[in-house]
């Protein structure tokens, strides 16, 4: 009863929004799954577990938060970017020790992912970049969070204004291919990798070619499939 109830909350939840902009979190992510998420493509959805799964990681993050708050550490939290026309995103908080600020994001995983983790994860670093090149601040801290032991693990690393630049000029040529409906091509790792194995969009770009392809054309593609039936049913 509750149960059904409570996983009705969650499948409403991650109904598709319109997307017009990137979040901090796109950064590093795999870009044809990114221009798919901008066109509302069909896409696999995430079992109510695995939502209730983030939404319990954000409490965790509070948790954290709740010392560094009370010893006057966290000088602001839930900071949102300056506005502008590509990326959207909001850091955890900005900390202080001594006369230095870092920009700090808190990210929480199980114990088998934390047992292994002996530099922070590549697409983690790439938001902290970004947020630091935003903020105009010269330090980043991830913090990771052992989910079922609590346990901690933190790196902390310099504004590598490169790579943020980087980071940005990909933004903008995946917004150009977004905008002239380009579909980017798959990952090197496909699909192997562990992004294509997690990968909302895995049916539909199995069904794409693997280089790049018109979005029209692919949708008329697809409505000739016959394997595709179920894409079909959905919206392409
Ligand atoms: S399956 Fe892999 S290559 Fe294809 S969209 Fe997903 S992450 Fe990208």
């Amino acid at each position: 009863m509750l149960k059904e109830l409570i996983d009705k909350y969650y499948r409403e939840r991650q109904k598709d929004r319109e997307q017009t902009h990137f979040y901090i979190t796109d950064a590093g992510k795999c870009p044809r799954a990114v221009f798919f998420k901008f066109k509302k493509a069909f896409k696999e959805e995430m079992e109510p577990r695995v939502l209730r799964l983030f939404d319990y990681g954000d409490q965790i993050h509070q948790f954290i938060l709740k010392p560094l708050f009370s010893m006057g550490t966290v000088r602001s939290s839930e900071i949102s970017i300056p506005p502008q026309q590509i990326i959207s995103g909001r850091a955890d908080a900005v900390v202080s020790f001594g006369n230095e600020l870092y920009v700090l994001d808190i990210k929480s995983m199980n114990s088998m992912v934390f047992q292994n983790l002996e530099r922070p994860k590549e697409e983690h670093l790439y938001q902290v970049q970004l947020y630091l090149h935003f903020f105009e601040i010269k330090r980043g801290l991830l913090l990771y969070v052992n989910k079922d032991t609590l346990d901690l693990k933190e790196f902390i690393f310099e504004y590598d204004a490169l790579l943020a630049k980087k980071l940005l000029l990909d933004f903008y040529n995946l917004k150009t291919k977004i905008d002239s409906n380009i579909i980017p091509s798959r990952l090197d790792s496909w699909p192997e990798g562990w992004q294509c194995k997690y990968c909302q969009f895995k049916e539909i770009c199995k069904i794409a070619e693997s280089g790049e392809m018109n979005w029209d054309e692919f949708k008329n593609k697809i409505k000739s499939e016959p394997a595709a039936d179920a894409i079909n049913d959905a919206k392409v």
